[in-house]
């Protein structure tokens, strides 16, 4: 300690800053009141926060992090208060680009594992801001259907850590344009799935004016009637968080809703867009029933102020814009979160991965196969960069099991093409099982998804579990390696067909011979930088063979056609 006084003084405070662990400490629990004013665009909030050093060494100091556009007011430990000093620290990890940071002087050392329960007071207002991505390049105009957060008498919605930090967090500075935020951001919410998590939200105004409807994922909405004024709360409460970034909205929406399982809020003329849902809630609704079981939790569905706003979801909280009717997409939309509302994993690729998949196979179900696949494409675009580059540079380790993820682009795109291969693999009936036998507080190990798996397929997956899920080896590639058309004693047309697997990892992929006269499909296992033969019979003339009908996700598409040339 000493040592570092010295120091203190030779350096200043910088030094003190820099030694730092602003990560030692997990927040494992948030019991938040937050009193909401959208005329100021005000925010003003109090409670008990909860934090556990992770760390190996005991830490006296803590940082408590809030968005820059909020201000500390008290921070209390064993009803007293406690020194802290505050100062604006740089960080994308929230719109403004930078955090007000508090660091705490705890009355004693935490040990590590131990926790110490901290209570805090912020205010200060929550205006739309665009900073961080206006500084990375981003233009205005772009960066403000993403950056849509804020308070305003009009319209309310702001998403929680990663976004906004409405709550306290505990950070490293992250650079958007030098990919650290993504990093830094996954890292609080892996540290974050097992926390606990409760903010009560309220708006109160003198009686006459009309209130905002107020909403908020993993609880409930009350209206109070108190003496001359009004008020509106919802609770936000998860435990434990998982995946799951707490996000409030308000504003004066139309109510559709059909309690308690479907919640439906559109603003004024957006009506058309909102019948859409209504109208796919009961088909969306049976087909999840079928593979999840009914849904429990309520679903909420509400309408955005910026038509060009980018979707987002929180827990089984939907915000996306109703000014188009788009039958196709509230169905698929409803799909996944009514998804969740029946089937619920700590696993975030269980869990996410799941919900993207229902949207493709209820897909399949009223467009087909290759509809299905156009839309399981779209995910296939989001992590074909990062897979190749697992390949390219093995040393870099640059891999993301999905058994461990928090990146989304592996829990949400990858995750729902590997539920669609195990579909193809195992078969519907199957998979059904496997999934109707899934107990959330069973899983406790990351085998038992294989397991159930497993024992509804009745064989033994371990290669495909290790190459998907346990490790991530970059993608398969296949190619076809060679053909032989011969025909029988009998005069049957028979093709030998070689494939080979590239890639890293293993598959069973489908592969279609042409011919004149039709064509057959057929499925073989390749597993990673190995060769598999087989023989089909055919109508006619073999003329073209195309592996892997883009169920399977794959680096390189464009070696999978082969001509047969005439003999
Ligand atoms: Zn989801």
């Amino acid at each position: 300690m000493k040592f570092l006084c010295v120091l203190c003084v030779l350096c200043g405070s910088g030094f003190f800053a820099a030694a730092i662990d602003r990560e030692a400490f997990t927040l494992t629990k948030y019991d938040l009141e937050i009193r909401l004013e959208p005329e100021q665009q005000r925010l003003g909030a109090r409670g008990k926060i909860t934090l556990r050093n992770d760390s190996a060494q005991p830490q006296k100091v803590a940082v408590l992090q809030i968005s820059s556009s909020l201000d500390w007011r008290s921070i209390r430990v064993d009803g007293k208060a406690v020194q802290f000093i505050t100062q604006p620290y740089v960080s994308d990890i929230d719109h403004t680009g930078a955090l007000s940071q508090a660091i705490v002087t705890l009355p004693a050392e935490i040990k590590p594992k131990g926790s110490v329960e901290v209570e805090v007071g912020y205010e200060g207002t929550i205006p739309q801001d665009a900073t961080r991505l206006t500084r990375a390049g981003v233009p205005e105009e772009i960066a403000k259907h993403t950056s849509w957060d804020q308070i305003s008498a009009s319209f309310t919605a702001v998403r929680g850590a990663g976004y906004v930090a409405w709550y306290p967090i505990a950070t490293e500075s992250a650079n958007f344009s030098e990919g650290e935020l993504f990093q830094v951001a996954d890292r609080w919410k892996a540290r974050e799935a097992e926390s606990e998590f409760k903010a009560r939200l309220s708006v109160t105004t003198d009686s006459g004016e009309r209130l905002p409807t107020l909403e908020c994922a993993g609880g409930h909405t009350a209206y109070e009637a108190i003496s001359r004024a009004q008020a509106v709360s919802a609770e936000c409460s998860w435990k434990p968080l998982g995946t799951v970034t707490p996000m409030f909205v308000g504003a004066n929406y139309i109510d559709h809703s059909k309690p308690p399982i479907f919640l439906l809020f559109s603003l004024a003329g957006h009506e058309a867009g909102a019948a859409t849902y209504s109208v796919s809630f009961e088909p969306a609704s049976k087909f999840v029933t079928e593979w999840f079981g009914k849904p429990t939790a309520a679903v909420t569905i509400t309408d955005f102020a910026d038509p060009h706003a980018a979707p987002y979801e929180s827990g089984t909280l939907l915000l996306t814009s109703m000014v188009a009717d788009d039958a196709e997409l509230a169905a698929i939309n409803l799909v996944h979160e009514l998804t969740h509302a029946a089937f619920s994993s700590p696993r975030p690729w269980v869990h996410e991965g799941l919900a993207h998949f229902a949207e493709a196979v209820f897909r399949e179900k009223q467009k087909g196969r290759q509809a299905a696949l156009v839309l399981l494409g779209i995910h296939r675009a989001a992590f074909l960069e990062p897979e190749k580059e697992v390949v390219r540079s093995p040393q870099k380790n640059s891999g993301q099991p999905l058994a461990t993820t928090f990146d989304e682009t592996y829990y949400r795109s990858k995750a729902a093409y590997v539920w669609w291969m195990l579909r193809d693999v195992i078969g519907e009936a199957a998979l059904k099982q496997a999934i109707g036998k899934y107990r959330a507080e069973d899983d406790n190990s990351p085998k038992y998804v294989e397991q159930l798996v497993e024992a509804a397929a009745k064989r033994d997956l371990g290669w495909f579990f290790d190459d998907w899920v346990y490790r991530d080896r970059g993608l398969p590639d296949f190619r076809v390696q060679s053909v032989h058309p011969w025909k029988n004693e009998k005069g049957v047309q028979i093709v030998t067909v070689t494939l080979e697997n590239l890639g890293s990892a293993g598959a069973e992929v489908p592969f279609t011979v042409r011919c004149e006269g039709g064509e057959v499909t057929r499925r073989i296992e390749v597993r990673a930088k190995t060769t598999a033969t087989t023989r089909v019979e055919v109508p006619g003339t073999p003329t073209e063979i195309v592996v892997n009908d883009g169920s399977v996700p794959e680096s390189d598409m464009t070696n999978n056609t082969f001509k047969i040339s005439a003999p």
